[in-house]
Formats: structure tokens, sequence, C-alpha cells
């Protein structure tokens, strides 16, 4: 049997259970996978809904390590595949001794794990890999697990490149292909004064992608495999988000992709 595995990594399962998820970024992984005849299960298989994640804005891309599980496919070609997936999407490549991506293979019933550079992850490495991906679950419930101070605002708002919670949110809607957060409230004086006078006006959302739709065949986006960005016989493939389940907000300088901005009343 060939199969590739990956497991479901909600960093938002505090406030969202029971949803199969991964990143963004392993979407395309498991799009590439596909396309070059893999079978790819996102675990658990009893869950069929794949639904993914989108970060921060301020977060470097694969910020977060993506684990694959392989059955019966020879290492060297699922590294050298991953490996060139990844220097395809790298702005700059990661530091020496950063995994980005963790590839287990099953050697004669022996767990062998390496790394997107093809090196052996040692068994107390991987299991530090596994740490991390739990600590962002655990962070973000424990943002969670102090309520917000502000009636009818139950969504945090961070300062980017920090996880200081700096105000409260009521919603984001969307408005003529942007978004609008509802009911900010800052509560750092100092925050405020740098929204005042225009040195933070963008804004990042962080969520879910419940349902979204490919611009190039009109399916939905999780089972087409195209990709954001690219084109495809000149025809740049974008994404519509239909359902978003929003996490958090983050106040930013110069967000990474103009999502959306403050608006004052
Ligand atoms: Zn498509």
């Amino acid at each position: 049997m060939q199969e590739i595995r990956i497991p479901s990594t909600n960093p938002y399962v505090s406030l969202y259970p029971d949803l199969k998820v991964v990143s963004r970024e392993t979407i395309h992984l498991i799009k590439l996978l596909r396309a070059e005849g893999y079978s790819v299960v996102v675990e658990p298989k009893e869950i069929a809904e794949l639904n993914y994640y989108v970060e921060k804005g301020f977060r470097e891309i694969l910020a977060d390590p993506i684990l694959v599980y392989v059955i019966g496919i020879p290492t060297a070609i699922i590294t050298g595949l991953l490996a060139n997936w990844l220097s395809d999407i790298w702005r700059k490549p990661p530091k020496q001794n950063e995994t980005q991506l963790a590839i287990e293979f099953d050697e004669n019933g022996n767990k062998v794990r390496y790394s997107q550079s093809g090196e052996k992850i040692s068994a107390k490495k991987f299991s530090s890999i596994l740490e991390s991906l739990d600590k962002r679950a655990s962070d973000f419930q424990k943002s969670c697990e102090n309520p917000s101070p502000i009636e009818k605002r139950p969504y945090p708002v961070y300062i980017e490149h920090t996880a200081k919670v700096i105000g409260w949110a009521k919603n984001v809607i969307t408005r003529n292909e942007g978004l609008y957060i509802e009911g900010l409230r800052i509560i750092d004086p100092e925050v405020q004064q740098l929204v005042d006078n225009g040195y933070l006006s963008g804004l990042s959302v962080a969520g879910i992608v419940k349902k979204s739709t490919c611009s190039v065949c009109d399916s939905d986006y999780v089972s087409c495999n195209h990709i954001t960005r690219r084109k495809y016989d000149g025809k740049e493939c974008l994404v519509r988000i239909d359902d978003f389940a929003i996490a958090e907000f983050s106040l930013v300088k110069n967000p990474i992709q103009p999502l959306a901005r403050i608006v004052k009343k």
C-alpha cells in the first residue's frame, strides 16, 4: 500500500472543536501530492470535511512545521518532491536547524523521520516538534480562558509580533470585497494613539476557512488542485472565502495581505 497521512492540527481547537483542520500551506502540499498521483489521507479518517486555517498576517510562511507520515513510498522520492515544493514557496530559506517539514517513514517497522533537507530528525527533536504544535493550541486556549472584559466583544485583538491582547472586537464583516472589523475597543492607551495617528492601520484576521471556492474551476478549493496566486492558462487562481470562523485579530502596520483596514466611525 502507498499512502501519505497528514494529521489534523487545529490551533483553535479550544474554540472550534471537532473540526478537521490543517494549515493553508498543508492544503497546498496535499494538492501537490494528489497531482503527483499519491493518495493523501488527513486524519482522523472518520471526519470527512477538511478545513484550513489562515494565520495572523505577521507570521512567516510555514511558521508551523508540517507533519507528513509516508507509507510504502521510497524515502528519496518523497523528500525530493517535498524539498522542491518548499524551495518553490519560500520567500527566504529557513535557518539551518529549523524544521519546517517532518516526514516520517516506516522503514521495516522502524519509524524514521527526516526534515525538509533530508537530515534525520532524532526522536527527541521530533517530540519537541509535536510539543510546539500543542503549545500553539494551548496558548490560544489560555488567551480565551480570560474572557473578554467588554460585553459583546468576544474576540481578542493582538498587536503585531506579540502575544499581547490590546483590545477586543465584536465581529468582522465583509463588504465590497474588504473585511471590516466591527466594534473594536482598544484597552491599551499607547496602542490607541498609534491607531489614531494612522501608524497601525492594517488588520490581520486569523481563523478557520470552512468553505471556499476556486476562481479557476469554480469548485471547492480544498478538493481542486489549483493553488492560489498561480496562473492556469493565463488565469490567476483566486480564492473566494464563503464561510469563515474567526479566531483572533491583529493590528498591524503593513499587513502581508491587505485583508482589512480599520475604519473609524
Ligand atoms: Zn480549482
